[in-house]
Parts: C-alpha cells; structure tokens; sequence
C-alpha cells in the first residue's frame, strides 16, 4: 500500500532500550561496542511489520496526529522504521517527515562522551545512515526535519549534504500539517520554521501507542535555566482526561506507562510547590488502568519540597512494599551556588541557590529512603565556572556516593541564552575537572551491579540480555582502570593510558572472538 506521508526518525530513536531511560543513555555512548552487542542488546528494535511500526516513538506520534486533525486521510501516513524504508517509501510519496534528537552527535551527552573517547556517537552514525538510505535518496520525496535536535542543522550547508528540505525547529504540531500540505501540492518549502509553544488544547491526542508508553503530562518547565532550550519557559498541563485517554491508546499494546513532564512533580502546579493533591490524583487515576506506571522526570527541589509526595507516589506505586524502585531522571549541574546564582536562580526555587548543594544531598537521601533511584546530570565548563566551583561539586558527588543512583557528567553546550558560547572540550578541563569525572565514573561503577540487578529483575530482561551489559560494562571498566587513576589525580588521560581512547578495540577482540 502506498503511502503519501512516511514519519520516521533514527534507529536510536526507534528502541525502548528495554524499558529504561538510563540504558537510553547509550544511544549517546561513541561507537565502542560491536554493532550486534548494541542494536540487540542496549538498543533491540522495535518490530515492523513490512516497514511500518505499531510503536512509535511520542514525537512522531503528536506530528502523526496533528497532520490527522488537519485532515489528511490516516491511510496516507505510515510511519516507518528507518531501516525498512524500501519497504513503505515508494514512488507516491510526496513527504518525508523525521523526528531528531542528536542527528549530528553535538548533544551535551554525546558531546561529553565522544570527545573523550574520539569516536562519534551511534546518534550521529544513524541519522547519518538514515539520511543516506538509498530509498530516501533515490525518493522524490521532500524531507521535512524536526525534533528537539533540529539546533545541530541550522547550518544550510549540512542540510543541503543531508538533503534536507525544511526544518522545524520548536515545537510541531502547528506549523507541520501546513508545512506537509504544501509539500503534497508541491508548493516550495522554506528551509527553517520555527514553531512556538503550542497552547495546550491544541496539542493533540496520540492514535497509536507509543515507546515505552510515553504519555505528556505537561509541556515546558518555567524554571528558566540560561542554558536550556526557551520553549521551555511556557508550562503547560495536559488535562487529567486526555492523559487518561492516552493511558487506554497505550495499555491495548503494553501495560507499562511512562509519564512524562520536565518534573512530573508539579503536575498542574500554580507556582514552584508541587501541588500533592492533583499529583496523587493523577497516579491513583493512571494506576486504576494499569499497575506498572514510571517517571521520566523531577525536580529535586520539587521534591524537597514536598517529601509527603514522594512517600505518596512510593506507596501509590508499590516501591514501598519492596515491590518495585521508581526511577526519575533529574539535573544535579553543579555543586556550586554562586554558578547557580549566575546560571540558573530557578532551579533551586523554592529553595535559595545558596541552599542547592543541601538541596541535591536531602533530595537525594528523601529519594532513596522511598526506593526512588535518580540519575543525576551534571554540566562542567559553564560559561564563568572557576576551580572552586568544580571542587564544590567534586564534594557533592561525594556526599552522593551512599545513595543507589546514576550520575552522569556532561561538558556544557551552548544552548537557549547561552548560544553565543562556546562548546567546553577535554582540552579546557581543568585537572579538578578530571577529577569530577573519575569521581563520577566511581560513583557510577560503586553502583552499577545493583542497578542492574535491580533494573533488569524489574524490566524482566532475560538473562542472555543482562549478562550481556554485564559483560560489556565489566569491560568498558577493566579498560578504564588505568586512566581512572590519572583522572584521580587530576591528569588527563588521553595521551598516556591506552584504556579511554582505544575502546574500540573492543569491536575488533569481540569480532575475532566470534570467528575464533
Ligand atoms: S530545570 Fe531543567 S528543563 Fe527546566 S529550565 Fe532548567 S534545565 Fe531546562
């Protein structure tokens, strides 16, 4: 059947990374892993059925329904799994529409990752394989871009390499089905829309279910961190009745359910204080549909605010019976008040910036008494960040260590106020810096073993999968030994320990293991 629309997006973007956001982080890693170790293990597929998925991934799945709402019959639209493309794009189709998160690999975690290491990162390798499918580029087909990575394609240059027609940068749901319309009567695109907040009784409905259950329950954060995207100044709610809805579109295919909000806490707050009633409503509400209901994020000033919510949503859930952890992740950034003062007062609200590093420690230890794990992003090279700054955070990461949780530092971009900027790279780290990344790469590995465990008995991995990680972490770990203990000590390891650069030997042991 021929279609006149194919969504799609990256292969990193069609995984559900076995139901968990901290294994998602992998689609950031440098390609160090054998490709058959990553797309079956860390990022398994989702199945198609002659090229078209039944779950797709949530952005894809609003633009599907906005272009629905404007009146595009649903049998002109598929969406397509990007390495299937032969199989739906054909010679009537007009557009192409693809959601981006990383497409050239700039993405702070990407960045961090693959400078360090010196390889790209799988986001980039496959949107670059995407871009380069031969029935994409035999296809007369417009390309429309959009997503939340569009930022790395304002450069027309890149866009006419990768044969793009338009981008839309923003949020989508009103500017596309203009945009697809024009490409259906052939009318010229321009190269770049920017689509603004879009009110919420305007964001629609999803048709279909989608990755992980993924279901909005609020838009934008208000919190007004400089180097955030500014769409996400405008907060906005998504009525108690339509999330339901999309509760039922969901559980048809899977019970599981991911409520997703830049901080899930202040679900239809007024100002900063969560509001517990309509967050414990929304729960028990949700958990009346299904029992296996998840957080994609909080605030941890949000928390702090008020415990008797996080007791609440542990009791509500079943992780206070030892049933299940919650996992949530949640932005750390830095140890430093006077960086958060400069940078971002907002993120601490109600709390004063001097109060954060507090903050993150009660947070932390409130989270863990009710079985909550979070995984923690740092930012290091903010515009003004002096050695001071990093050792208070060195110290923070410290404290952090007796709680079960995942901390992952990320090399400051420029983004949002702070465009004008520059990237931070490993040649401006300070040896403070390196030290916070050992203690980091510490923390992590202190906790790894437990994570998994308690992960992958949640996720109901089998046991070919979790040995796997076990496998791939255990080594990624030995070699990193040596470089750790330069790290420690503040020196960059780069030049002098062959474990942090030379990873990728990895893929060339596994090969000769698999053929011996
Ligand atoms: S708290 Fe997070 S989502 Fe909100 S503005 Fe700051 S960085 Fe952005």
């Amino acid at each position: 059947m021929s279609h006149r629309i194919v969504l799609t997006a990256d292969r990193t973007l069609m995984s559900s990374y076995n139901g968990s956001m901290f294994i998602g982080f992998a689609a950031c890693f440098p390609r160090v892993l054998p490709r058959w170790l990553y797309k079956r293990v860390f990022c398994p597929s989702q199945p198609h059925t002659r090229g078209e998925v039944a779950v797709a991934p949530a952005g894809l799945r609003k633009i599907q329904a906005a272009l629905l709402r404007a009146g595009i019959p649903p049998e002109d639209i598929a969406i397509a799994h990007p390495e299937h493309l032969s199989k739906v794009i054909d010679s009537k189709t007009q557009v192409v529409g693809i959601n981006s998160s990383d497409p050239l690999g700039l993405g702070p975690a990407s960045s961090t990752f693959c400078s360090l290491l010196g390889r790209e990162s799988y986001t980039a390798y496959f949107f670059r394989r995407l871009m380069r499918d031969r029935a994409l580029r035999t296809s007369r087909a417009k390309i429309i871009v959009g997503g939340p990575g569009t930022w790395q394609l304002s450069n027309g240059s890149t866009r006419t390499e990768l044969g793009i027609d338009c981008i839309v940068e923003g949020e989508g749901e009103l500017v596309a089905p203009k945009l697809f319309m024009d490409a259906l009567d052939g009318r010229p695109l321009p190269p770049v829309v920017t689509g603004g907040p879009v009110p919420v009784g305007d964001i629609p409905l999803v048709v279909g279910p989608t990755i992980n259950g993924t279901v909005e329950i609020s838009r934008g954060c208000g919190r007004g961190c400089e180097f955030c995207n500014p769409n996400m100044r405008l907060v906005r709610h998504v009525p108690m009745d339509r999330i339901l809805e999309e509760v039922k579109i969901n559980i048809r295919t899977r019970r599981r359910i991911t409520l997703h909000a830049e901080d899930v806490l202040r679900y239809k707050a007024k100002g900063m204080k969560p509001d517990r009633d309509e967050v414990v409503g929304l729960f028990e509400r949700v958990l009346e549909l299904t029992s296996e209901v998840g957080i994609s994020h909080i605030a941890l000033s949000s928390a702090l605010t008020e415990p008797n919510l996080i007791q609440d949503l542990s009791a509500l859930t079943g992780a206070t019976k030892g049933r299940r952890h919650l996992y949530a992740q949640t932005g750390i950034e830095t140890g430093s008040p006077s960086l958060v003062s400069k940078h971002m007062k907002g993120k601490a609200m109600p709390f004063e910036p001097e109060e954060w590093p507090g903050v993150v420690r009660e947070s932390f230890k409130l989270l863990s008494d009710n079985r909550w794990v979070p995984c923690g992003t740092l930012v290091m090279g903010m515009p003004g960040e002096t050695r001071e700054d990093v050792e208070k955070t060195v110290e923070l990461v410290e404290d952090l260590r007796q709680y079960e949780s995942f901390i992952v530092p990320l090399f400051f971009v420029p983004l949002g106020e702070l465009k004008e900027d520059s990237f931070f790279k490993p040649e401006s780290m300070l040896p403070e810096h390196w030290m916070l990344l050992a203690k980091c790469i510490d923390h992590d590995t202190h906790w790894i073993p437990q994570l998994m465990d308690d992960l992958f008995a949640q996720n109901r991995l089998s046991r070919a999968k979790s040995s796997a990680m076990k496998l791939a972490s255990w080594y990624m770990q030995r070699r990193l030994k040596e470089s750790l203990e330069l790290m420690r000590v503040g020196k960059d390891p780069r030049q002098t320990s062959p474990g942090i650069s030379d990873l990728e030997d990895f893929q060339e042991e596994e090969a000769g293991r698999a053929h011996s």
